[in-house]
């Protein structure tokens, strides 16, 4: 009958933009080989950064910190985290032995556009006039706190107070910047406004940062994960295996650490015994692990969808790895191949809208919101229509399943990475097994719906022999630079 052939007909259609939606999102399934594949390059590239000749895709950055917290820090401290979209003053009051009661107050504050983008003064001014408006707020401007400075981008450090910026990342380009010391920018920035004063003490990842903070808490914490607007790992490692800071550490051991014997003197044991000279033996090594594929190692797995995004980034050719990974680019992914979808008549009834050729629109949170597995498709699609995008059943299957390949490739390799860091770690150790902890923080994997799950999930299946746990950060990059700060100064006052 007419009606049977109409249903077949549409049921064929229906089969035939199903297989088509898969094609287009086979690139995105990695199969076990390509991940162990990004696990070795990912170690490789470790390896790499941490030798002296030339520059390398990773850049494994030198911290300067030496030691995770040990419960004896005490003070208060300003944190100033200048992370990948907002910036935030806080205050910390640590109480020795008190971990667990540190008080913290802070305020956040947007980066407009125009900023990020501006000159490099324009971005201080505007930090400082930040930190002063804090300062009113806490009625502390006279009071010469000791500050730490969270800067969420790669620097080069020659010691704990300075860092000069190799590359802006994520959305910043603000002039004037790279290849300065952005401690330097901030404190002529203080003095600009001639109004209060602050003493800058560290300048520390956000990577950094939220291991310090996981660390207080947790002893076997010496890995940091970012997973947000952009992402970044750092980790312990055995200052013998840093060959390019060989010499600087020499110095280090002469300067800062106390010639053994002469700790009894100072009559105060527990602080005394972490700066013997023989103590120091790990540096945090900020990976910036972002920066994989950057020499072409990734270019096998990378989509034609990557290259778009890549190519329409502030950054063209950087942080291949940061782009496939991190919050600033799943949405612009999905954008990409929705716009591909469409425009092969399989999605939004080929109808091409401006909404959609609008770059952005796909935040992180919408992402998160369409990946939720207690959202019915009708909510689906009443968020794509708050986006502009009208869509009917159909549609909104399928932008989910998009989001969905495209968040867990992003899980995967960030699990896939993790895998080489904890080996790397185990390996240094002269270990069979390791138990370790991975202090996290970032958007994607705090509130993304599957994120958290699969790169943990991969780290497993990618590192057997490592026991690998993940300790989400509170306030985490901003209270670790305090404790970073509260150590600096307590060598300082010695
Ligand atoms: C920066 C890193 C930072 C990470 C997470 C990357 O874009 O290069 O320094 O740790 O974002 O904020
Ligand atoms: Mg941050």
């Amino acid at each position: 009958s007419k009606g049977a052939a109409l249903v077949s007909a549409v049921a064929q259609r229906l089969a035939s933009r199903k297989r088509q939606v898969d094609e287009t999102l086979c690139p995105f399934r990695l199969s076990r080989e390509q991940l162990q594949l990004v696990k070795a390059k990912m170690r490789a590239g470790l390896e790499a950064g941490l030798q002296t000749k030339g520059p390398s895709a990773i850049k494994m950055l030198p911290s300067f910190v030496y030691y995770t917290p040990d419960g004896t820090e005490h003070g208060k401290y300003l944190a100033l985290d200048l992370g990948g979209t907002n910036f935030r003053a806080m205050l910390v009051n640590f109480k020795k032995g008190m971990q667990q009661n540190a008080r913290l107050y802070h305020k956040i504050y947007t980066i407009p556009l125009e900023i990020m983008q501006g000159t490099g003064e324009e971005l201080f001014d505007h930090l400082a006039q930040c930190v002063s408006d804090f300062l009113d707020y806490m009625g502390m401007k006279n009071a010469r706190l000791p500050a730490g400075f969270t800067f969420s981008f790669p620097c080069e450090q020659t010691a704990i107070d300075t860092g000069t910026l190799v590359s802006w990342t994520k959305g910043f380009k603000a002039t004037d910047c790279e290849g300065h010391d952005v401690v330097e920018m901030l404190r002529e920035a203080i003095k600009r406004r001639n109004e209060f004063d602050l003493d800058i003490v560290a300048v520390v990842n956000d990577t950094v940062g939220t291991m310090m903070s996981c660390a207080y808490e947790d002893p076997q914490c010496e890995i940091g994960l970012i997973a947000g607007t952009g992402t970044n790992v750092c980790y312990m490692e055995e200052l013998k295996n840093i060959e390019k800071t060989e010499q600087k550490t020499g110095r280090v051991k002469r300067e800062e650490g106390t010639p053994k014997g002469e700790e009894d003197k100072q009559g105060d044991g527990s602080e005394g015994e972490k700066e013997g000279d023989a103590e120091i033996q790990k540096m945090c090594i900020n990976t910036e692990w972002g920066g994989l594929g950057d020499d072409g190692s990734l270019d096998d797995i990378i989509t034609p969808y990557d290259v778009e995004v890549n190519q329409n980034s502030v950054n063209p050719g950087k942080q291949r790895f940061e782009k496939l990974t991190s919050g600033m680019y799943l949405g612009e992914i999905v954008r990409q191949v929705l716009l591909d979808l469409t425009r092969g008549g399989l999605l939004f009834r080929g109808h091409v809208t401006e909404t959609l050729k609008t770059p952005g629109i796909f935040e992180t949170k919408y992402l998160s919101q369409i990946e939720s597995d207690r959202l019915a498709l009708l909510q689906v699609r009443c968020i794509l229509q708050q986006l502009g995008l009208d869509s009917n059943c159909e549609d909104s299957i399928i932008v989910k399943e998009v989001c969905g390949a495209v968040s867990r490739r992003a899980a995967q390799l960030c699990g896939a990475g993790m895998a080489a860091v904890v080996d790397k770690i185990r390996e240094n150790r002269g270990l069979d097994h390791l138990n370790i902890t991975v202090g996290v923080d970032g958007a994607l994997y705090k509130l993304h719906p599957h994120f958290s799950r699969v790169l943990q999930e991969t780290a497993r299946v990618f590192a057997p022999q490592c026991n690998v746990t993940f300790l989400p950060s509170e306030e985490g990059s901003g209270k670790g630079a305090a404790l970073i700060t509260a150590v600096a100064r307590q060598k300082q006052e010695m």
